[in-house]
């Protein structure tokens, strides 16, 4: 049974037994050929029982596991490179809820691991990995400034003076997650004058859902406006996503935050931008701008990291906040993507900043259909799709003069979701009943 998803491996207590993540870390170990392996974890309450598991496991197949404790998952990604250790594990759920547990995988050079490569760590998993003799024990090492010392990489990269002059008053929600903490010291950098919501760790999640939905931050925006406040921080559980409130309280979505990012780091350097198929145009209008090329990606942060890797790429990230600034490492990396945005709020106004990226409207919904089904449904879809380019690296997508849409299978419900762009919200509805029929129609046809 294959183990892994697109980024990791994702289940609750019934998957996640020590036995287990023992067994996989220790064929990770072996994946990566040994040496030292940085463990971070978020604040669940699973992640210590996770995280000496993994330890046991690892020590078992001759690694020497180097702990960060509670951190960012970047923090992890950007350690694992520029410490040049042997790989990464991260213990964490991401944004799911309290009860989920997950593991995230990344190579030395800092980059999650993809299914594909995750099939690999499993075939060592099945045959289970070498154990090596008692005399070759190693050591577990501790690593205390890990955050430390990923910020002071990120401030190294930003001129924080501008930002220090305008003492921005800044409201932080890090909604009981990893930047809990963090999130202070970050700020600090920049001399804001920082109010925190939700900003102990906890596993429970007692503030908000871990996911930075608008529905979830609500508080946020509602202290933002209250306060007069420059600018509202909301991260997920992990903090490779944030998402940020306007100085009028109004909720930032994260295909117009990416974009933004991505004109900042294109006036800086101009290069090839990575997405994913799912991503708003918004995001490949502003490279034109700059006379730069979007390429696309499967859905998945692996797949947007390798594809970052091999065109040298100037930024990539996806459409949900998550941003990948390659001059630290090929994560996506909510503390980075904080600290550009925060230098370019010194300059200009949020609400301003996002007004100049282009507007789009969406329209989705999904439509049922069984597991076996999908996959022909499918491809049924790709030999009958026109009015446009097609694109079907992942799912069906059809790009048109004033508008796409894309219909992809769901990867763990019985649904094919349709999902459609266009400059009006006449139109994108529209386009997604258009293709809803055509989905309909090849399931009766199938
Ligand atoms: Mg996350």
């Amino acid at each position: 049974m294959p183990y892994f998803g697109t980024n990791g491996i994702r289940g609750k207590l019934d998957l996640f037994t020590p036995e287990f993540a023992s067994r996989m870390a220790s064929a990770f170990g072996e994946w990566c050929g040994k040496g030292k392996i940085l463990i971070g974890r978020d604040a669940r309450t699973t992640g210590e029982m996770v995280e000496s598991a993994c330890v046991a496991g690892l020590l078992s197949s001759g690694c020497e596991p180097v702990l960060l404790e509670v951190v960012p998952a970047p923090t992890v990604e950007f350690l694992t490179k520029s410490t040049a250790a042997a790989g990464g594990i991260v213990i964490t759920a991401s944004h799911n809820p309290p009860d989920w547990v997950a593991m995230k995988f990344v190579d030395k050079e800092g980059i999650a691991l993809s299914k594909e490569k995750g099939a690999e760590v499993e075939r060592i998993y099945e045959r289970r990995a070498k154990r090596v003799e008692w005399n070759e024990y190693k050591k577990t090492e501790k690593y205390p400034f890990a955050v430390r010392d990923h910020l002071s990489a990120i401030l190294k990269t930003i001129d924080a003076g501008k930002a220090r002059k305008r003492k921005l008053s800044v409201v932080l929600d890090c909604g009981n997650g990893t930047m809990s903490g963090p999130a202070q010291l970050l700020t600090r950098e920049f001399g804001c004058e920082a109010v925190s919501i939700n900003s102990h760790p906890d596993g429970f999640f007692p503030g908000r859902n871990s996911e930075p939905t608008k529905d979830n931050v609500q508080d946020l925006m509602k202290t933002v406006k209250e306060l007069g406040a420059d600018i509202g921080i909301a991260w997920d559980g992990d903090a490779d996503r944030v998402i940020f409130v306007d100085e009028k309280g109004g909720y930032v979505i994260g295909d117009v935050s990416f974009a933004l990012c991505v004109k900042i780091k294109l006036k800086e350097k101009k290069g090839y931008v990575v997405t994913t198929v799912a991503t708003s145009n918004a995001v490949a209008d502003v490279a034109k701008e700059f006379g730069c090329k979007t390429l696309l990606t499967k859905v998945g942060a692996p797949y947007i990291s390798e594809e970052m890797r091999r065109v040298n790429a100037a930024i990539g990230g996806e459409e949900v906040g998550g941003v990948i600034w390659p001059e630290l490492h090929y994560g996506k990396d909510g503390l980075m993507t904080t600290a550009k945005i925060l230098e370019a709020v010194a300059e200009k106004p949020l609400s301003q900043l996002a007004k100049e990226i282009p507007v789009y409207y969406n329209s989705k919904t999904k439509v049922p259909c069984t597991g076996e089904k999908k996959a022909k449904v499918m491809s049924r879809l790709k030999a009958t799709a026109k009015g446009g380019a097609v694109i079907s690296l992942d799912g069906v997508r059809v790009d048109m003069k004033d508008g796409w849409v894309i219909a992809r299978p769901s990867g763990t419900e019985d649904y094919i979701r349709v999902f459609a762009e266009a400059k009006t919200a006449e139109r994108a509805k529209k386009l997604m009943q258009e293709f809803e029929e055509k989905v309909l129609g090849a399931i009766k046809e199938v």
